[in-house]
């Protein structure tokens, strides 16, 4: 088996291997520079730790590596140290096993060696944009009577960069386009449009809908006939187009945790170890447009007929989810996911314990396993494509 140092030695090889020249042939040869000695990880490759095993996060290619915790320590107690000290630290018993990490890390490449780590910084992961609302959820159904360039003009006047529009009934293609034209001229960078099938709304219709409205970044149709199931992306626009056959008629559909959905990207990485990764900066108004922290939540903060979002986000109360992260929740505080993944706080294990885990979440960071048999084959696929190791 191939040792760091000899794999890491591959500069130095390539350095004896330069032809002979005239002078080389009756100089001595030059001594090889040595090797680098430091494996550095890249400053977007952050190791998280769990209770069963622990994760390297590559944020730039949205990657997770699965590794055992014992990496882990070498990665995080040891850094900066040679591998000979960390060889000698652990009393040379556990030489081969050291190596083969390296071996891993390289292989993967989720970083570099050299001989001066101290000239590659962290990465800076402090999280505070100017917006005062980042995202928000506005919710239709049938009887809904929204004024949409109100709203829409109001969530502009906060800053916000996304909105997840979701209809629940069967939508016509002229109620989305109402929406859409309200949004046109204001600042919100992506929209994401939630809504039931109607016979109007053909691929052609939805690709048509992509390319007028440029920041609708992806369309999900819901309650499609089996025939119509079909997921693609607009190539041109990047636009994200889904038919799916399950009915999403209420708030009740959301909150949902699986392995395909982790948000593996340094924004949320760096949010979630302060914040909460769903209501943090979150606004939402419901189907009778009740302004909520998230539709799927009791309190509402008044009518945005009667109330402006301004006055609802002047509340002392409204914030106060914002700050419950991953780190002071049950279970996920142990869970070496928790920074890629979302949160919930309207369905939990425990509805009296605002820090209990959310329900739907059949992750268990204990055994490191899901149990619900779709989420594992899924995370077990993904787990192949990111080269785990355990
Ligand atoms: S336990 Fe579940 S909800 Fe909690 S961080 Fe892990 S995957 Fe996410």
């Amino acid at each position: 088996m191939a040792t760091p140092t000899k794999t890491r030695g591959r500069g130095a090889t390539e350095d004896l291997a330069e032809p002979a020249g005239p002078v080389a042939a009756s100089a001595p040869p030059a001594a090889a520079p040595p090797a680098p000695v430091v494996f550095v990880l890249y400053a977007y490759c952050l190791p998280v730790r769990g209770a069963r095993r622990s994760v390297v996060c590559d944020l730039q290619r949205q990657l997770l590596h699965f590794i055992p915790d014992a990496l882990y320590e070498i990665l995080i107690e040891h850094r900066g140290k040679t591998v000979a000290e960390i060889k000698l630290h652990y009393r040379h018993e556990c030489d081969t096993e050291i190596d083969e990490y390296f071996e891993f890390l390289e292989r993967e490449d989720l970083g570099f060696w050299c001989d001066d780590p101290e000239s590659f910084p962290e990465i800076d992961l402090s999280w505070d944009p100017p917006e005062r609302i980042t995202n928000a959820i506005l919710d239709v159904d049938a009887d809904s009577v929204h004024d949409y360039p109100d709203i829409l003009g109001q969530l502009d006047d906060l800053g916000t960069k996304a909105l997840e529009a979701r209809s629940f009934h069967r939508c016509r293609l002229d109620e989305l386009i109402s929406l859409l034209a309200a949004a046109a001229h204001g600042r919100l960078r992506s929209i994401e449009l939630v809504a039931g099938y109607g016979e109007e709304l053909t691929s052609e219709a939805l690709e048509g809908l992509a390319g007028d409205w440029r920041r609708l970044s992806a369309i999900l149709i819901h309650s499609a006939p089996a025939w119509r199931r079909r997921r693609w992306t607009i190539a041109r626009l990047g636009t994200s187009v889904e038919y799916v056959t399950e009915t999403i008629d209420s708030p009740r559909c959301c909150g949902k945790i699986h392995p395909g959905q982790l948000a593996v990207n340094l924004e949320t990485f760096a949010e979630a170890r302060r914040f909460n990764t769903c209501l943090n900066r979150k606004l939402a108004i419901d189907a009778r447009g009740e302004i909520r922290n998230c539709p799927s939540l009791p309190r509402s903060f008044g009518n945005v007929r009667e109330v402006s979002l301004h006055s609802a986000l002047a509340h002392r109360d409204f914030p106060a989810l914002w700050s419950v992260n991953k780190d002071q929740i049950a279970v996920c505080r142990d869970c070496e996911l928790r920074y890629v993944c979302t949160d919930c706080r309207a369905y939990l294990t425990d509805a009296a314990d605002r820090y209990s885990k959310l329900s739907s979440c059949t992750y268990d960071p204990y055994t490191a396993t899901w149990n619900s048999p779709a989420a594992d084959a899924a995370a077990g696929s993904a787990h192949d494509a990111q080269g785990e190791i355990r």
